[in-house]
């Protein structure tokens, strides 16, 4: 089977209908690359830069980080290459940490931390821009929940281009920013996410776990944690709906998209690029291969109604054996 898979690496990603989708890679580190291209990824579509931030003593300065986000981005020839701004706080704490939240999922996590320690995001900003110069780099924000952080992030973004250009140091000026829709309230003000952003991506782990009211890291209630919910179900599709509309990529990079059970049901909600682990892309690109969309898109339309949680489920599966 896995053999079978392997031939598909460099076929193109295309449904029965002839839409075409970009399948994307999740990375950690640099070293994820080889994987990356064993299993025809056509882009980064998330590079989780905070791993270069845990497990050591000291924090990356802007040298290290600028060599790390580089060869990456060279790395992958002239594909795109979406690298995230840390996301450190809640799950993923630096080590010796002075600050500690007594909600950390709640607290001063990913751009609220970074907007909260200007020193630490200027570096980061700094080091990406510079790899900029170096290929097809997208810049992506986390947990963004609204007009102030965007305005704020975007204005740091400026600041960090100004500094370098005023050192006569190279940088993509037209270097795209997006916002990760991470957070119930940007899935439903994502007017503003639209008109000041250039791409979107949905984490789905965090979504669901905000909408749902469900801490990700607690194995008490792990069974809640359900991406069918009918509430994770319309701002996915109001999301995606919306985003299409505007003409405003977007993509999933949470563990929703690596999951086959739910590739078709994406699809039929109007995702068209998808982010996940190198190990599932090429068993979610033979699942694309042999989807049809508009049969797909009656059926999803009908989940998207249902509200009992068994016929939502005994959908899926009718979609999934079509
Ligand atoms: C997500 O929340 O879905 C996501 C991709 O980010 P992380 O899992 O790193 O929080
Ligand atoms: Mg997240």
């Amino acid at each position: 089977e896995r053999q079978k898979l392997k031939r598909l690496k460099t076929a193109h990603a295309d449904t029965l209908d002839g839409t075409h989708i970009e399948l994307h890679a999740n990375i950690e580190m640099p070293h994820d690359l080889p994987e990356v291209k064993e299993n025809g990824a056509t882009g980064i579509g998330l590079f989780r830069s905070e791993f270069l931030f845990l497990n050591r003593d000291n924090l990356p300065d802007e040298e290290e980080q600028f060599n790390a986000y580089r060869e990456v981005i060279e790395g992958m020839e002239g594909l795109p290459v979406t690298i995230r701004t840390f996301d450190l706080g809640a799950d993923k704490q630096i080590k010796g940490a002075v600050r500690v939240a007594s909600n950390p999922a709640l607290g001063l996590r990913a751009i609220r931390l970074c907007l909260a320690e200007p020193q630490l995001f200027r570096t980061q900003l700094r080091a990406l821009l510079r790899a900029s110069a170096y290929g097809n780099l997208k810049i992506l924000v986390p947990m963004l929940s609204g007009t102030a952080e965007i305005n704020q992030t975007l204005q740091f973004i400026e600041g960090a281009k100004q500094s370098l250009a005023n050192e006569g140091i190279a940088y993509d000026p037209n270097v795209q920013i997006g916002g990760m829709i991470e957070i119930p309230a940007a899935a439903l003000a994502l007017n503003v996410f639209i008109k000041k952003l250039d791409f979107l991506s949905i984490g789905t782990n965090d979504l669901i776990q905000y909408t749902l009211a469900i801490d990700r890291t607690d194995d008490e209630v792990a069974h809640l944690y359900d991406p069918l919910h009918p509430a994770v179900l319309q701002l996915l599709a109001h999301v995606i709906g919306s985003a299409n509309k505007a003409g405003v990529p977007i993509s999933v990079c949470g563990e929703m998209a690596g999951e086959l059970a739910y590739t078709r049901l994406l699809l039929g909600l109007g995702l068209r690029q998808f982010s996940m682990h190198p190990a599932q892309l090429l068993g979610t690109k033979q699942r694309v291969l042999t989807t049809s969309l508009p049969e797909m898109t009656p059926l999803v339309q009908k989940i998207l109604r249902a509200d009992d949680p068994m016929k939502i489920r005994d959908l899926l599966d009718r979609l999934n054996t079509a």
